[in-house]
């Protein structure tokens, strides 16, 4: 990715997400692409915010509270100054695990919560959601190969959890969230994304998410365009658009080859 510019990446990866779509025969599917921002600088978030770019994505608290106020500030300055192509707001989707101790931390700043995994914390967001006197949407965060290691909850225990939130006015249930393993080959991921994209959808046909459970987030910069083409229509993208300005645990394909 050298000597590209976060600008060409971005359109780069809407065009990857476009040729997804239309190899899996769903040109006139929504996708839409969230841009996490774990990596990225604040001038890059910038550039795509002029580009009229809205869904950001965090998934750590603390760099979420820091970034947040930026770009509300960015827009904030945008607006006065009469730029048309800024948006309005910003739509923050929160991605990372959330302990219950910060929900009331983020809550007020979030548009859709991706990870939410146990009752507990359904219940924590719930409480805190009724004393803004808001309703939450959340995506349910299913962990699809089981691993303990993992986040998420079980594809057996899905269906129950969200029986239990669908009882919780405060919340509303929109879907399912999943990350597949790491593997080097996105093809590898393919069967994770499909098992995912089966239990999304019996849960539709059963009725049990109600009229709004429609949204599947699934595919990061490595093999979003697998998952766009198993159902997803959300993709977390980071990396691919903002580079790495910080050493990943994971080896890059390239290194894992050297
Ligand atoms: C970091 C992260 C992403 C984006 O990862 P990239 O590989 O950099 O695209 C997506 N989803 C979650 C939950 C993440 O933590």
């Amino acid at each position: 990715m050298d000597g590209e510019s976060t600008r060409q990446r971005y359109e780069d990866i809407c065009r990857r997400i476009d040729e997804a779509k239309a190899r899996s025969g769903r040109s006139h599917d929504r996708v839409h692409l969230v841009a996490v921002t774990k990596y990225a600088a604040m001038d890059q978030i910038r550039e795509l915010i002029d580009m009229g770019h809205v869904d950001l994505g965090e998934g750590r608290l603390q760099h979420f509270q820091k970034v947040c106020p930026q770009v509300e500030e960015y827009l904030e300055r945008q607006r006065s100054m009469g730029q048309v192509n800024a948006p309005e707001q910003a739509r923050w989707h929160f991605i990372g695990h959330l302990q219950r101790n910060k929900v009331r931390k983020i809550l007020p700043h979030v548009r859709l919560i991706h990870s939410v995994d146990s009752l507990r914390l359904a219940e924590e967001i719930q409480s805190a959601a009724e004393q803004l006197d808001r309703q939450i949407e959340i995506l349910v965060q299913i962990n699809p190969t089981d691993d303990r290691k993992r986040h998420g909850i079980a594809p057996a225990a899905v269906k129950h959890l969200i029986d239990q939130i669908q009882t919780m006015v405060t919340i509303r249930v929109r879907g399912l969230m999943a990350m597949a393993p790491p593997v080097e080959d996105p093809e590898d991921a393919r069967p994770v994304f499909q098992r995912v994209e089966e239990i999304f959808s019996e849960i539709r046909r059963s009725g049990a998410g109600g009229d709004g459970f429609d949204i599947l987030s699934m595919g990061m910069t490595n093999d979003f365009e697998v998952a766009v083409e198993c159902g997803a229509n959300i993709v977390r993208v980071g990396s691919g658009i903002f580079g790495t300005n910080e050493v990943t645990e994971a080896a890059s394909p390239e290194q894992a080859e050297a």
